[in-house]
């Protein structure tokens, strides 16, 4: 055995119930959307893994498309998974998620059975797993019915594919809509899957009210807003920055003066609580109990081990709310 877990790792942990699941979630997840692809360095992607598990985080979260190239995170998982995490499986909940583009053609992307089917197919052999624990929709698809698109959904889990089902980037108003088709089928829908920070407020608008009258959980992705709600952009873009990566989503000319001031305020404040930047903006996430999970990425273990130690102060004075609304308003 090359790894062996950390034993007090889950006394290190915070668990939150997802929705009115029997699933109880790590308040931080691991994402591995990008720092896992052929392209990264094979080795720091192991040790993230390992940290994360040695800290209590059992939640590990793909996509078919996660990479580059497409389908190279999972392989890459795949892999380490064999090695390290086989032995420890019934303590993970893995995801992965299909309905961006994929393969090419008609049926490589967003929502049919056909697609939906064939990629948890292909995503299952690249990590040489049996089953996911949460396979999503990646994202709504405006063309294919939703009936279709949820019956796939209750196929894969009826085929053992996949134990729960979530979706990823629905309003409100399709969310509503999905969890009726799902619940008249008898699928079990877990969780929802938004974009959450500081800067990108959308799911206060309904989207939380629905999950929690529909009883399902929320796991929220680019809390750190892909890294501005860090202190890493205050003095220049350093080289090994998202920021500064060739075809990355974050580009440099988003890091404007007028936001590297608002960050600084941020970070201020952070300082006054005793927390990085990082920390204070994962802690804002958990201070609602509706976010079940926050999804953090990180390039660097120390990064990791950074969001972790947020969960140890996830409390705000509406003082300090006031004021991190009126730096970002
Ligand atoms: P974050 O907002 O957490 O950004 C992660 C990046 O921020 C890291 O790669 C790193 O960038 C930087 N960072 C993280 N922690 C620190 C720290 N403590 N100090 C300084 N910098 C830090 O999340 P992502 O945008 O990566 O998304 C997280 C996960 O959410 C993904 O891996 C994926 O699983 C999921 N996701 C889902 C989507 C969906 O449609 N459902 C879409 C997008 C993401 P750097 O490289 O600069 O070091």
């Amino acid at each position: 055995l090359n790894y062996k877990a950390a034993e007090d790792r889950y006394e290190k942990m915070q668990y939150r119930r997802c929705g009115k699941s029997g699933i109880e979630l790590p308040l931080i997840s691991l994402g591995l959307w990008h720092n896992f692809g052929d392209h990264d360095d094979f080795g720091n992607a192991r040790n993230i893994l390992r940290t994360a598990f040695d800290n209590g985080i059992t939640h590990f979260d793909l996509a078919n498309n996660y990479g580059p190239p497409y389908g190279s995170a999972e392989s890459n998982f795949g892999e380490i998974f064999k090695e390290d995490f086989a032995h420890y499986r019934d303590e993970l909940i893995i995801s992965t998620k299909a309905g961006w583009d994929m393969w090419p053609g008609p049926y490589g992307n967003f929502g049919s059975r056909k697609y939906l089917i064939a990629s948890l197919d292909q995503s299952l052999k690249r990590m040489g797993l049996d089953y996911v624990d949460i396979f999503y929709h990646h994202r709504p698809d405006p063309k294919t019915p939703l009936e279709e698109t949820m019956g796939a959904l209750d196929q894969i889990v009826r085929s053992g594919k996949a134990l729960y089902v979530g979706v990823s980037q629905y309003n409100a108003e399709d969310t509503a809509k999905a969890a009726e088709i799902l619940k008249a089928q008898g699928t079990p829908f877990l969780i929802h899957q938004p974009r959450y920070n500081m800067m990108d407020r959308w799911v206060e608008d309904g989207l939380l009210d629905t999950l929690e009258k529909v009883g399902i959980g929320s796991i929220v992705f680019s809390p750190l807003e892909q890294g501005i709600l860090t202190s890493k952009y205050l003095k220049g873009i350093p080289e090994d920055s998202r920021a500064a990566t060739e075809g990355s989503y974050l580009d440099k000319s988003q890091i404007t003066p007028q936001l590297v001031e608002k960050i600084g305020a941020l970070n201020d404040i952070a300082e006054s609580r005793n927390q990085s930047l990082a920390q204070m903006a994962v802690a804002w996430l958990l201070k609602d109990d509706r976010v079940t999970s926050v999804l953090v990425g990180v390039s660097k273990v120390s990064q990791l081990e950074d969001n972790i130690a947020a969960i140890h102060n996830i409390n705000f004075t509406e003082v300090e709310l006031d004021k991190i609304n009126s730096i970002l308003k």
